[in-house]
């Protein structure tokens, strides 16, 4: 098995979940020393989870076998290019790399547009178009100090 086979595996997950009316048609897969440790295709409509997309449906997969919460010596293939919420998610979980088929232009082109979110980036909190406005700081930085002293700690 290949880069090729594991991408069509993700590809055929796509395609699958999207027959199954699971959601949207995309999929992934998750490699570890040549073996699937992770499987995940879009769920949102059928498990009204904003949330699961292929990758981080995927992800979790993979990080319950390996009981780990890092992918470390992993591959994630996807079918298409990772949204923001999924390659954030990516880069928590710290895979080796990743491998992608369709581009985020080509899911735009069937309705899947997420250029939306990157624009926001570069706004300021309050400006964007789900406004984030601060407040409790200090109340909020008391449970910080108490994790930066804290000794039993899984740091990660
Ligand atoms: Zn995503």
């Amino acid at each position: 098995m290949n880069d090729f086979d594991f991408l069509r595996a993700a590809i055929e997950m796509a395609r699958q979940g999207m027959r199954n009316n699971e959601g949207g048609p995309f999929g992934a897969v998750i490699v570890k020393d040549g073996v699937i440790i992770g499987r995940g295709n879009n769920r949102v409509t059928s498990t009204n989870d904003p949330t699961a997309h292929a990758e981080v449906v995927a992800i979790r997969e993979a990080c319950k076998q390996l009981n780990s919460f890092q992918l470390d010596g992993c591959v994630l293939y996807t079918s298409c290019e990772p949204c923001p919420m999924c390659l954030g998610a990516i880069y928590w979980a710290r895979p080796d790399r990743i491998v992608y088929a369709c581009s985020k232009t080509d899911a735009a082109a069937i309705g899947f547009d997420d250029d939306f979110i990157y624009k926001e980036l570069d706004l300021p909190l309050p400006a964007r178009k789900i406004p984030a406005n601060q407040a409790l700081e200090e109340e909020g930085r008391q449970v910080f100090k108490e994790w930066a002293e804290k000794g039993d700690k899984t740091v990660y």
